[in-house]
């Protein structure tokens, strides 16, 4: 099938119509994000720092990028320019980071903090408690060029749905816990990041805002 075609009938099997879609676009080429983008999709993520630069001056400006993956503190310079969201802001030293490099260049750069959900120990991200924690120290009062918007996780890779299901409902209720804390004003939280290919509806059913996805639209990747 094609992009088109694929888009089409991701949006059709969405429950909520209104999550956004962000078209997962790494090791694809620029051919294939120009067939989404004119299909409608403005919201592209990678998640690698170089091919993320590299492809961007070759496609229209109005694309919003998202940074998904795992972000190196020294690489924030290369998409600090024009990221749009950074999903996977996994530690207190990444986000610092990304504040003194949003205060070079003057823009205030929009983060999600990536949350470990999974069962599994290779996946990034704060731990619950931590972050319950950590939220109301000094540091993060300090923080003037980034905006924690939201939240992002990822499920353990199972095909038991009760896991996933559970694991994303609890990354939900942990960002209302979240707001109702004194919070500093860095944080306007509203976005749950949750959801790829194989669980997004399960992600939307528990209340994802944005799901990012790749092999449904642009078919399987090869490395
Ligand atoms: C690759 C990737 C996705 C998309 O995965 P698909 O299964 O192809 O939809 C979503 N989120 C992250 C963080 C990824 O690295």
């Amino acid at each position: 099938m094609s992009i088109q075609e694929n888009l089409r009938e991701l949006k059709e099997s969405f429950v909520n119509p209104d999550c956004m879609l962000i078209a997962v676009s790494k090791t694809k080429p620029v051919e294939d994000i120009l067939a989404a983008y004119e299909a409608g999709v403005r919201d592209f993520g990678e998640n690698k720092v170089q091919e993320m630069a590299e492809k961007h001056p070759q496609l229209p400006p109005d694309i919003r990028w998202h940074m998904i993956g795992h972000l190196q503190r020294n690489k924030i310079k290369y998409i600090a320019p024009f990221v749009h969201l950074i999903h996977g802001v996994d530690s207190l030293k990444l986000l610092q980071a990304v504040n003194k490099e949003g205060k070079k260049i003057n823009r205030v750069l929009s983060c999600l903090l990536q949350v470990h959900i999974a069962k599994e120990e290779n996946k990034f991200g704060w731990d619950e408690q931590e972050l319950l924690t950590v939220v109301e120290s000094d540091a993060f009062q300090a923080l003037n060029h980034v905006r924690i918007i939201g939240l992002m996780g990822m499920a353990t890779y199972t095909d038991d749905e009760q896991i996933i299901r559970s694991e994303f409902a609890g990354l939900n209720i942990l960002m209302n816990n979240l707001k109702e804390k004194a919070l500093p004003p860095v944080f306007e939280l509203k976005e749950l990041s949750m959801g790829m290919s194989g669980d997004y509806h399960i992600a939307q059913e528990e209340g994802s805002t944005m799901v990012r996805i790749g092999s449904a639209i642009f078919g399987n990747r090869t490395y």
